[in-house]
């Protein structure tokens, strides 16, 4: 998996310091700015993956920031951080393209959640799943590169759509995948049209994966939302 580069725009240094320790354990790349003159000579250098973005700057306003950054690039997920009584610039941030905001204080957890959801949307940040070792969950074990699975009821043939959305559910055990998501990344489909497919879809793989396909472990529905893959049930 490609590192992702998150681009921390902050003059806080107490804040800034928090951040960058725990976005480097979650395994991100970070340049740090403490001012909009250098966020800027940074983001005119390299390519980012995200935007961590403060909105008061000792030298210049986020908003500004924000709208030259969406401008050069226009699907950079771009999170803003904005203090209490901020509420105008927040509409006016999320305006000029920030797609997310975060209110001081914040909690560290709600931040990383957001990077790693805002970093999982993005179009260009697919994590792959190295499709070289097999996958085991439950008494089932998946070989995505020659697509056969042996489960508790006998030796399977994949098809390459269903490899295709098992890697996905792997590359994100745990997390909801909306069914927009789903559609989009196994079939590349972007509206929410036809999630008939998906459901049959799911109940195959049920059949196949699940001890007791009517009351699945593994492949959990998240009403209203899409669908969750996880490895080891509680
Ligand atoms: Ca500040």
């Amino acid at each position: 998996m490609k590192q992702p580069h998150v681009l921390l725009v902050e003059d806080e240094t107490h804040i800034a310091q928090g951040l960058i320790y725990n976005l480097e354990r979650e395994g991100y790349l970070v340049t740090h700015a403490e001012t909009g003159a250098s966020a800027m000579e940074a983001f005119s250098s390299r390519r980012f993956d995200l935007v961590i973005l403060d909105l008061m700057l000792p030298d210049s306003h986020g908003i500004d920031l924000c709208r030259k950054m969406r401008k050069a690039a226009p699907q950079l997920p771009i999170l803003m951080l904005t203090a209490l009584g901020e509420e105008q610039d927040r509409v006016k941030g999320l305006k000029e393209g920030a797609d997310d905001y975060l209110s001081k204080p914040f909690s560290l957890d709600e931040l990383l959640l957001r990077v790693h959801g805002m970093l999982r949307r993005s179009a260009w940040y697919q994590p792959v799943y190295n499709r070289e070792a097999d996958y085991l969950f439950g008494s089932n074990r998946i070989d995505l590169k020659n697509l056969k699975a042996v489960t508790a009821s006998g030796d399977l043939r994949l098809t390459e759509l269903e490899g295709r959305m098992l890697e996905t559910f792997f590359a994100n055990e745990g997390e909801t995948l909306t069914r927009t998501e789903l559609l989009k990344s196994i079939w590349g489909m972007a509206e929410d049209t036809e999630t008939r497919t998906l459901d049959n879809f799911i109940v195959r793989l049920r059949k196949y994966f699940e001890v007791d396909p009517a009351n699945p472990k593994h492949i959990l529905t998240v009403r209203g939302r899409g669908y969750r893959f996880v490895k080891r049930p509680e």
